[in-house]
């Protein structure tokens, strides 16, 4: 197997990006009923060229420039193959020590190498500490969910003070807020055998107040999570301008949201601030976003999937200032830092307060060590987890800080390489300034053939781009995904473009 993915890559050049496959294709390929009896390891083998790679779009070939980046690297595939092959689920520390206890080394590494503030890694003294989660969307999740039981509890606290002082006399004994925020199910009805319960920190009568704030920039999975956290949604309209040019949230914004919406009855609980937007790579102002957030008692989760990787460079580190004001903080490993998928650190200023809002102790997942060692479980939506921190370890000692920020630095020159052709056209223009590796230009034209451009290179098959759309503009997008992709390519992807566009025209010009 090896081998055929050496050979994959060798060859990966000259096949086609896109696949011409149309969906249903599985139906002629493999047999509606399973086998009944083992089959020869060569005839399975013989099957994986025209089953899957025939099939499947290549997101490592030169010409694929869609979505972002994902990574590959050989020592991550080396620790790949050495958690499936030790087969071992990490829930608890007792459940894998040394999975638990590489990924909290492993997660200061990445944590040091991007210019996180000490009180995130896991080895300081304070609160803060980072795991691996599978994915951006479930950090994200985790992270509002966290904000949620945190505002909750607070929500019920404060009202229990208030209840207290007005009921009882001045001279109160002292109260803990401890006891208060405590995750204990609340019973009713505790004379019957099997008692509804309500977990108090994630009380839906109090929930129905909160409200989340976004840009209306942010990834499709912000909204998703915010939907499946059961709360209200505000998403904020971002301006274009700043130092980058790009699209970003007005600070000023998100405090006239606040305010509204306090003198609504409502509370405000979360902003999930997005640096480097999947749309146009912009930045979001953490710093006076942060303060606010920090004054109003709000929980600052910070989404940098994509553009996170670039803080490996001291020069991109303008993309994380502020982050120590944020409550989180992830990025994905595995887009842009040559550490595949799935690798999704996120750090927490406070991990133990996050973790006391999803603890479910059953009798058989408890241990003796476990008032002193972390149980990655509780600051996650499942209980099974995977080795990951071997990818981390393997990559930053084989290939080295210094060759992951080559490769990012390549990245930014082939995407300006790119953006300069683009400018030097008079059919085209830049949507936005190139930003780390994401070209966003148009034809100077309308949102039609701007759309019918997209699918002329799409239906071309040659490279593989995908559109964005912002406040109603609709632009492409040229991201710098394959590592394998040069200035040539860039200039072969150019000459794509400018094919399909004549298409475009001509075809318009015969309907006229
Ligand atoms: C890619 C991306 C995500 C989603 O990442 P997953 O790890 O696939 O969930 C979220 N946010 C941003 C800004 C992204 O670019």
């Amino acid at each position: 197997m090896i081998d055929f993915v050496a050979k994959y890559w060798e060859t990966l050049p000259d096949r086609q990006a896109l696949s011409d496959c149309k969906p249903g294709f599985i139906w002629d390929l493999v047999p509606k009923e399973p086998p009944k009896s083992p089959e020869s390891w060569d005839k399975i083998f013989a099957d994986i060229e025209k089953v899957v790679l025939e099939n499947n779009t290549h997101w490592h070939h030169p010409h694929f420039f869609a979505y972002f980046a994902t990574a590959c690297s050989y020592p991550s595939i080396m620790g790949d193959i050495l958690s499936g092959g030790i087969a071992s689920i990490g829930f608890s520390w007792k459940s894998s020590p040394s999975m638990t206890e590489l990924e909290m080394a492993c997660v200061d590494w990445v944590a040091q190498s991007i210019g996180l503030p000490n009180l995130f890694l896991n080895s300081d003294e304070g609160p803060g500490g980072g795991m691996i989660q599978s994915t951006a969307s479930d950090a994200t999740y985790v992270a509002i969910l966290s904000a949620r039981a945190r505002a909750v509890a607070n929500y019920k606290a404060s009202s229990k003070v208030a209840w207290l002082y007005s009921t009882v006399s001045k001279a109160l004994p002292k109260f803990s807020l401890k006891e208060v925020l405590k995750t204990k199910p609340t019973e009713y009805a505790v004379d019957e055998e099997d008692p509804i319960i309500t977990f108090e920190n994630h009380d839906a009568s109090v929930i129905a107040k909160l409200v989340a704030y976004c840009s209306d920039q942010v990834h499709s999975s912000v909204d998703k999570g915010i939907m499946l956290a059961g709360v209200k949604m505000r998403k904020l309209k971002s301006v274009v301008g700043g130092p980058l040019n790009n699209y970003f949230v007005e600070p000023a914004r998100l405090e006239a949201a606040i305010k509204e919406d306090r003198s609504r009855g409502f509370i405000p609980f979360i902003y999930v601030a997005t640096v480097g937007t999947t749309n146009t790579c912009g930045v979001e102002m953490l710093r006076p976003i942060g303060e606010i957030c920090n004054r109003e008692n709000m929980w600052l989760h910070v989404d940098s999937a994509y553009a996170g990787s670039f803080a490996l460079c001291p020069e991109y580190r303008y993309l994380i200032d502020g982050v120590e004001l944020a409550d989180s903080f992830n990025f994905n490993p595995h887009k842009a830092m040559q550490i595949n998928f799935d690798c999704s650190p996120m750090w927490f200023k406070d991990i133990k307060e996050a973790t006391c809002y999803f603890n479910v102790d059953a009798e058989y997942l408890k241990h003796e060590h476990q008032a002193v060692a972390a149980d990655y479980r509780h600051l996650q939506i499942a209980l099974g987890r995977r080795f990951r921190s071997l990818k981390i370890w393997f990559v930053f000692r084989a290939l080295g800080i210094e060759y992951i920020q080559g490769t990012l630095r390549e990245r930014v020159k082939l995407g300006d390489e790119f953006a300069e052709l683009i400018e030097k056209d008079d059919d085209f223009e830049l949507f936005v300034p190139a930003h780390v590796g994401l070209v966003c230009f148009r034809h100077k034209s309308d949102n039609e053939t701007n759309d019918k451009l997209v699918a002329v290179i799409n239906n071309d098959h040659r490279i593989h781009i995908v559109p964005g759309k912002v406040h109603g503009t609709l632009f492409l997008r040229l991201a710098i995904c394959s590592l394998s992709t040069t200035s040539k390519d860039i200039h072969y992807a150019y000459k794509v473009i400018k094919e399909c566009l004549s298409k475009v025209l001509q075809a318009k010009n015969n309907v006229v």
